[in-house]
């Protein structure tokens, strides 16, 4: 068992004088053979919680458990754990097979017999036993990037912890890598910490995704969860590509009133809202339809005004054709949809994906629900 807990972890450095909070009082429990993404911007503290968790910083305050086991006062050699960093740190001078050969060598009493089978194994695994004799400046970013990881698995750690493994790989082979040590994370069954500022890593790898900001943690929970049910603005905006639209409103009785439309309150609306007056609209660009003009209470008249063409589908920047700034907005449609600039459309907004936010807080108050996402999902394919 390798359930790995932070509780209230908390690390704070000193810079001239003025203390920078890194990580501020994290609690985590990530479990046994689980793929936890840690997921955030620049800066966010998700570095300094994964270097907490391999011994290479001293929590200032908290605790790091493996089962019931403390592990923050261990050296990184005595705790358990592989990391995998973004450079790869592999030692030039040594070939592919003694770069894998060598942490075992050192954490480990194996005969020799013992690390070349352990070698081998992992290497088979990785689909680079034909590499074993190169150096690493003999190989791809993607190879090396593969003897980083066959280095970490060799030790079959109790957890492994990857900062950003994929970031010097170019798109297609970093698409290809996801779904391969997502797979590879699977059958090996290791609690793995992985750590990325790409949401959509985090989206298609994780079993769950913990969201930090400021080095406070945001939310946690599945991807669907995320995506759906954000706990907050940050969150809202952070998860999906392209992001939220948001809309500063205020209530007025039964009413929104943004810049360009006004939004209509169900008594359900009405209720999640409770007195809150100054609030934010949401809603996700797949969401927001475009329709013939003025067609019902939530059709708002509205101007196309770009469209970015991605093959698939397109993204309609749009604009309220009533609203008293230039601000656009982001409706997905379909690659096929015929659409121009200056176009006169009705833009709908349809209530069951309104979400909304406390202007003051930004905790949501308002959200959509999994469960009822994956009602609909079923009946459509029935
Ligand atoms: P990135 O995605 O850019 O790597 P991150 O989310 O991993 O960022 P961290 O590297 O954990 O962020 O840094 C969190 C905060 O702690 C930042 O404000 C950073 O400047 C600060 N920090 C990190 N290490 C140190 C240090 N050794 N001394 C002082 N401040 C530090």
């Amino acid at each position: 068992m390798a359930n790995l807990s932070l509780r209230d972890a908390t690390k704070t450095f000193d810079d001239d004088g003025d203390e920078i909070i890194a990580v501020d009082e994290l609690n985590l429990e990530i479990e046994d053979g689980e793929f936890l993404v840690l997921v955030g911007p620049s800066g966010c503290g998700k570095s300094t919680t994964l270097r907490m968790v391999a011994g290479l910083e001293t929590p200032t305050s908290g605790s790091i458990n493996i089962g019931d086991e403390p592990i923050h006062h261990q050296t990184p050699q005595e705790r358990d754990i592989a990391m995998v960093f973004q450079s790869y740190a592999l030692y030039p001078h040594m070939t592919v097979y003694e770069n894998m050969a060598f942490g075992l060598e050192e954490s480990s009493d194996l005969s020799d017999e013992e690390t070349e089978e352990q070698v081998n194994t992992a290497a088979e695994m990785l689909g680079i036993t034909d590499l074993l004799g190169r150096k690493p400046g003999e190989l791809s970013g993607g190879q090396q990037q593969r003897v980083a990881l066959g280095r970490a698995i060799v030790r079959d750690p109790k957890v492994f912890l990857l900062d950003e493994p994929l970031a010097n790989l170019d798109a297609k082979l970093r698409a290809e890598m996801r779904t391969e040590l997502q797979q590879l994370q699977e059958d090996l069954g290791t609690t793995t910490i992985y750590v990325t500022h790409d949401q959509t890593e985090a989206m298609t790898m994780s079993d769950r995704i913990a969201i930090l900001d400021g080095g406070m943690l945001q939310q946690v929970g599945t991807p669907m969860e995320c995506y759906h049910e954000p706990a907050n603005l940050f969150v809202a905006g952070f998860i999906g590509e392209p992001s939220m639209n948001f809309f500063d409103v205020t209530r007025a009785d039964d009413v929104l009133v943004g810049d360009g439309f006004e939004y209509p309150l169900s008594e359900e609306m009405s209720a999640s809202i409770d007195g809150t007056t100054e609030l934010v609209l949401g809603i996700r660009p797949e969401n927001v339809g475009i329709v013939e003009r003025s067609s019902g209470p939530t059709v708002f008249p509205g101007v196309v005004d770009v469209i970015e063409p991605h093959g698939n589908e397109n993204a309609v920047h749009l604009r309220f054709a009533e609203s008293s700034t230039d601000e656009t907005f982001t409706s997905t449609v379909d690659g096929m949809r015929h659409l121009t600039g200056g176009q006169q459309v009705g833009v709908s907004f349809p209530e069951d994906a309104v979400y909304l936010f406390d202007t003051a807080t930004g905790d949501a108050l308002r959200h959509r629900v999994v469960e009822d996402i994956e009602e609909v999902q079923e009946i459509g394919t029935r």
